[in-house]
């Protein structure tokens, strides 16, 4: 299979994985339980260690297991899009609810929960000009920090 949402980083040593553990998300990572001498598993939605019972095919225990799992879900490759090349998912930077572009007109969106504009590509105010996309790992770190 070459499709590459079927490799993907250990969060524990950052060794591209091929998944072995479909359809369940706990993916066994043999490196990291070496060195850590336990059986290390990792989310392979959330890409997080894995808590919680296992095997398991939906969400981890991480309580962000759901919103970081829609935030590495990928890009969006609809041709002649204005948003071709940005994350499928979002989330608001001014209340965090989760955010889609429906692929129809422009580039910004409003926030339903909290009625922020903004541009779905670069996340900052609908009036800013050649941006660049940004991709959501500032996203997923200021996350983990909350
Ligand atoms: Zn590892
Ligand atoms: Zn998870
Ligand atoms: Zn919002
Ligand atoms: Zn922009």
């Amino acid at each position: 299979m070459s499709d590459i949402s079927d490799s993907k980083k250990c969060p524990g040593c950052n060794t591209p994985t091929e998944r072995s553990c479909a359809p369940n998300l706990c993916q066994p990572c043999y490196i990291c339980s070496v060195k850590k001498r336990i059986v290390y598993q990792f989310c392979w939605s959330c890409l997080q260690e894995w808590k919680g019972p296992s095997p398991k095919s939906d969400c981890c225990s991480n309580k962000d297991c759901m919103i970081r799992g829609a935030l590495l879900s990928g890009n969006i490759d609809t041709p002649g899009s204005s948003v071709k090349g940005c994350p499928r998912f979002r989330v608001c930077p001014g209340c965090n609810a989760l955010l889609t572009h429906t692929n129809n007109g422009c580039r910004n969106i409003h926030c339903p929960a909290c009625g922020r504009s903004m541009c779905y590509r670069c996340l900052a105010d609908p009036s800013c000009k050649n941006c660049t996309i940004q991709d959501n790992s500032s996203t997923l770190k200021r996350l983990g920090q909350s």
